[in-house]
Formats: C-alpha cells, sequence, structure tokens
C-alpha cells in the first residue's frame, strides 16, 4: 500500500487503472511520484503532460495539473507551458514510440533548445496499447506484429540520441531498480535544462509473451541481470556489451537554458 503522502499525488477514483497487471508502467508512476515529494514540489505549481499510449494514461492518475495530449506531440505541449510559466515544474511522460518515432521531430528539438522540462521515457521496446508493433527501439530479431519473422531495423538508444541532440542531463535505469530510477529522476527535475531519464521497462502483454519473457517477473529478472553500471561498461568491449542495457547518468553539464535565453530575448526587444 502506498504511503499516504504518494496517495497524495493520486488520482484514486480513477482507480483501478486500465493497466494490465504486472505492468511496469506503475513502478515508474511511483518513481516520478516519489522524487516529487522528495523534490518538496507543490502540486499546484507541477505539470505533468504526456501523449498517447499506455504510458501516457498517467497523466489521468497523478493529481497534479495534468494534460493528456496527441500522439507525440506533447513536447509541444509542454514547451508551450514552460514558455508561458518558467516557474512551473514540467514532467512530460512518454513512451518509446511517443518519443522518438512520432514525437521524434519534437524530441530532437526540445534536446537542442535545453528547455527546462524533465522528459521521463517509458522504454518497452514495442507500442503496447495498439497491439505490439514494432517501435524505434525493438531490439533486432525480436518479434512484434508488425515484423512476425524478427524486425530488422536497427534500433535507437534513446540516451545517444539524447544526448546529441544536446539534452543537458541524460540517464537511464530500469524498472529492476525503482530507487535508481527515483533519484536520476530526482536529479533530472533539479536540473535546470532539457532532461531526458529514460526507464526501460516492459510490456509483457504485447512484446514479452513473443519474446521469451511472458511474465512481469522475466521481464524484471532480465532487466536485473542484463543492466550494467556505466563506470563498468567503460570497461568492456561491444561484443561484451552486445544486449546489456547500460544503466547511470551520461549527461550532466551547464548549458544555457531556453526560458532563460527568451526572457533576455524580449528584454532586448523591449529596449527596442
Ligand atoms: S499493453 Fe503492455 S504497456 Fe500496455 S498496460 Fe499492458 S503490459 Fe503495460
Amino acid at each position: 500500500m502506498p504511503s499516504t503522502e504518494v496517495l497524495s499525488w493520486l488520482r484514486t477514483r480513477f482507480m483501478p487503472h486500465i493497466w494490465c497487471p504486472g505492468c511496469g508502467h506503475g513502478v515508474i508512476m511511483h518513481s516520478i511520484i516519489r522524487a516529487l515529494i522528495s523534490l518538496e514540489k507543490d502540486k499546484t505549481k507541477t505539470v505533468l503532460a504526456s501523449g498517447i499510449g499506455c504510458s501516457s494514461r498517467m497523466a489521468g492518475y497523478i493529481n497534479a495539473n495534468t494534460l493528456h495530449s496527441t500522439h507525440g506531440r506533447s513536447l509541444a505541449f509542454s514547451t508551450g507551458i514552460k514558455m508561458f510559466n518558467p516557474e512551473l515544474t514540467v514532467v512530460d511522460v512518454m513512451g518509446d514510440g511517443d518519443c522518438s518515432a512520432i514525437g521524434g521531430n519534437h524530441f530532437i528539438h526540445a534536446c537542442r533548445r535545453n528547455i527546462d522540462i524533465t522528459a521521463v521515457v517509458m522504454n518497452n521496446n514495442i507500442y503496447g496499447m495498439t497491439g505490439g508493433q514494432a517501435s524505434p527501439t525493438t531490439p533486432v530479431g525480436a518479434w512484434a506484429t508488425t515484423a512476425p519473422w524478427g524486425v530488422v531495423d536497427p534500433a535507437f538508444d534513446i540516451c545517444k540520441l539524447a544526448e546529441g541532440a544536446g539534452a543537458s542531463y541524460v540517464a537511464r535505469s530500469t524498472i529492476a531498480n525503482p530507487k535508481q530510477a527515483e533519484s536520476f529522476i530526482k536529479n533530472g527535475i533539479k536540473n535546470k535544462g532539457f532532461s531526458v531519464v529514460e526507464i526501460v521497462t516492459h510490456c509483457h502483454t504485447q512484446f514479452g509473451r513473443k519474446n521469451n519473457r511472458k511474465l512481469p517477473i522475466d521481464n524484471y529478472n532480465f532487466f536485473k541481470d542484463a543492466s550494467v553500471p556505466l563506470t563498468k561498461a567503460k570497461t568492456m568491449t561491444s561484443e561484451e556489451l552486445a544486449g546489456k542495457i547500460v544503466v547511470g547518468e551520461f549527461v550532466d553539464k551547464k548549458t544555457p537554458e531556453y526560458t532563460e535565453q527568451y526572457k533576455k530575448v524580449i528584454e532586448k526587444a523591449q529596449r527596442g
């Protein structure tokens, strides 16, 4: 049973949730809420935006200012919210397809601008809600309804994509380590800039049952066994890292934040 404090961040009137029993999204929602509590965030000044997909239902369950927007476009909405009121804490939750396919353009440009938003990317390697189609992070060779003989397209590495596009904080964890996920989300929110926290999770219903990880616990154990801390990964060869999940903080740098830069432009324009 969640603590009273965690419960106060949940819209319990909307329970039971729509997620399949054992889905990793609940673990991530708990990590997000715990991070917000630990940073002593005010619900009235916290915004959680989402796009479309199973993960995006989170915007309905978290008791803050929430927005359930259109597929792949949540970062456009979040950007508008942050530009209107830079004092708000904005967390944008998205799935892997939402982030890197339909919303790929919004994602790379949010990284490039370094706007002070925290993107929590729930990467379960599949489009779960719509029936198990391959996403840009489905591993090569994996089964998907759109790839019944195995995926051929090489998968995106969300963290490398975010780093290359200019995000100032980039980290990865898995649902097998929710405390670590919480701490990365917390660091992402604290960062004054665009933060990307990828949390590797599972869709046992649409991905696991067809890819030898049928039960939620099979996925949990897989993530636990496959996780390699960044410090150790640096000593390993690419062959040794094949099939592993490198976890840790990849980027943590100070670069000019977008709303602050924009404010200077407004002041300059007002001076004439
Ligand atoms: S379909 Fe997959 S991602 Fe969606 S709730 Fe079920 S297990 Fe979770």
